[in-house]
């Protein structure tokens, strides 16, 4: 059976203020660097999408592919340019990825077809209302929060990204692409240091993590 880890960073996501995020420095390391080299051990190969004209720094482990025009077009891409039975989709912005959850997301990925790796929410959850104030109390039981990476039989994620293409459908992730054809998918347990780095409050725990994690990943 072949693994393989797909990552889609062809966005020019600038939000953070410094260029692309995929190629944001943390403790000198890219994320992306940082993201290619965590799932590397677990996986056959890498495959990064990256915008057309870009090409792969040094110091990523992964071979590249230009994305196309939304983060599913790229994902989609990638499916296409691997035979790999199963494909782990992981965002370059979750640069520390602990051991066990990618395994545990390959294997629930082999039995079940579709998993992700999510956490259960721990805050209070409240819907403002429209002036931005406190709107509407939203019980959290049962409530996840989903993280990546996204483990998939690669021909079940194909037809979903095909049905999903054929009827104008968008998803701000993949799993999110199965569900919506009925499929089945496995919630795994992800962790708190899977967290996506978005904003500056992000990239500053993400520099704090670094040097602990470099000298002693999970
Ligand atoms: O911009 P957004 O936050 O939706 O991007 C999510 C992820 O998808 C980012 O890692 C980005 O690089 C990637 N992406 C992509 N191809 C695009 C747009 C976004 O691979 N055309």
């Amino acid at each position: 059976m072949k693994v393989a880890a797909l990552i889609p960073a062809a966005g020019s996501g600038t939000r953070l203020g410094l260029g692309p995020k995929a190629f944001v420095q943390v403790a000198g390391r890219s994320l992306l660097g940082r993201s290619a080299a965590a799932l590397a051990p677990h996986v056959d190969e890498v495959l990064v999408a990256l915008p057309a004209g870009l090409t792969l720094p040094r110091d990523v482990p992964a071979r590249a592919v230009t994305g196309g025009e939304t983060r599913q077009a790229s994902v989609l891409a990638l499916l296409r340019a691997t035979d790999a039975d199963v494909v782990l989709v992981h965002d370059a912005a979750r640069p520390f990825l602990p051991g066990a959850v990618a395994g545990a997301v390959i294997a629930a990925a082999r039995e079940v077809g579709a998993a992700t790796a999510a956490l259960p929410v721990a805050d209070t959850l409240v819907r403002a209302g429209p002036g931005g104030d406190w709107g509407t109390l939203t019980p959290r039981e049962g409530l996840w929060a989903v993280q990546t990476p996204q483990g998939f039989r690669r021909d079940l994620l194909l037809a979903a990204h095909g049905a999903a293409l054929a009827d104008g459908f968008a998803a701000t992730d993949d799993a999110g692409l199965i569900a919506r054809t009925g499929g089945a998918v496995r919630l795994v347990p992800g962790d708190a240091r899977l967290f996506k780095v978005t904003t500056p409050g992000d990239l500053a725990l993400a520099q704090a993590l670094a040097p602990v994690w470099d000298a002693a990943p999970v």
